[in-house]
């Protein structure tokens, strides 16, 4: 369907030899280097969907702004500007979260470089270290992608249908993301996973934080929001939708126990969950930063 550039073979090794000391790592270890691999190939897909959309967007600005219909430029509609609008939103978030994991992951590299790793060492725990946020920006670099170029095919009208237009190549090949480098629906429901692990080791305290909120919850009375909105009325919003995914999570993780792995319909909507709080804390971060360093230039090149 697309990325015709690149081949796409099945490869068999039949009765290989090769020297002992070529191997890469321990016997029966592989899967351990091919699950890293897939972390840093998360996270990689994520940035290639940022490129990816910004020109996608940049065609269909170009577009709009150079198609007349009914006597004006089409990028003068409503329906338009709010498809440019949701793909702006899309790409923006997606670049701060990505920038910010990049930030997590090379600050974890450099400490572990400091305790004595070797570079290639300090690189896979720490990509490892943030493979939840990683599959993170697999799962919505991939949908933000495949917004950005339906919308764009849309916004080229009969064009983005035709393979005269660029459109429709970017549409053909962003498809693949969402399969290849584990599917969607499987690296959310190891999202999941992967938290229930970190929970279930104590790494991270995810059920007393639950059961902390559900003791706030029933023994204060709601907050009242403020009327308006700015910046700290969307950190509170934030701390709310926290609040509801970890709720949701320990409610699960209570009620269903070992059987949630099972229940994929809960996993989905609990992985949806922390997708959407963890590109809206990337969001706000990046735009506070902005707002604070002065620096609010135009957000898409
Ligand atoms: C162009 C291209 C390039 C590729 N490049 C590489 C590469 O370089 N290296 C490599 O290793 N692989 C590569 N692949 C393979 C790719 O990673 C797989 O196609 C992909 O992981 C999906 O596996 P599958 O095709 O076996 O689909 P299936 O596993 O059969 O999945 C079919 C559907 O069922 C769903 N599904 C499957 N299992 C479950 C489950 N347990 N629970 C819920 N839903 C499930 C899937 O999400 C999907 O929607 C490539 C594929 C393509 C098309």
């Amino acid at each position: 369907m697309g990325i015709k550039g690149s081949s796409t073979r099945q490869v068999f090794f039949n009765d290989v030899r090769l020297p002992a000391e070529n191997m890469l790592g321990k016997r029966e270890e592989g899967f351990k280097i091919a699950l890293n691999v897939l972390n840093t190939g998360h996270i990689n897909l994520g940035a290639a969907a940022i490129g990816t959309s910004k020109r996608a967007f940049d065609l269909a600005v170009k577009y709009a702004l150079e198609r007349k219909q009914f006597g004006s430029s089409i990028s003068s509609f409503g329906a338009i500007q709010h498809k440019l609008a949701q793909m702006a939103v899309r790409i923006f978030a997606m670049e701060a979260a990505t920038y910010r994991t990049g930030q997590f992951i090379d600050e974890k590299m450099a400490a572990l470089e400091a305790e004595g790793f070797s570079v290639e060492k300090a690189e896979v725990a720490a990509v490892s270290a943030y493979g939840i946020e990683c599959a993170i920006l697999k799962v919505f670099g991939s949908e933000c992608l495949a917004l950005v170029v339906d919308e764009g095919v849309q916004i080229f009208g009969g064009m983005g249908f035709s393979e005269d237009a660029p459109m429709a190549r970017l549409y053909r090949n962003a498809r693949i993301t969402r399969i290849y480098e584990g599917t969607n629906e499987i690296n959310r429901m190891l999202i999941v996973e992967m938290l229930l692990k970190k929970s279930n080791t104590g790494e991270l305290e995810l059920l007393q934080a639950a059961k902390q909120v559900q003791k706030e919850l029933t023994s204060n009375p709601a907050e009242k929001r403020q009327a308006g909105g700015g910046p700290v009325a969307a950190f509170a919003i934030l701390k709310d939708l926290k609040k509801a995914t970890l709720i949701t999570f320990g409610a699960a993780s209570q009620r269903l126990a070992k059987k949630l792995k099972e229940e994929q319909e809960v996993l989905m909507h609990i992985s949806d969950m922390i997708i959407q709080v963890y590109l809206l804390e990337a969001v706000l971060t990046k735009a506070e930063n902005l707002r604070i360093n002065g620096e609010v230039k135009t957000l898409i090149t």
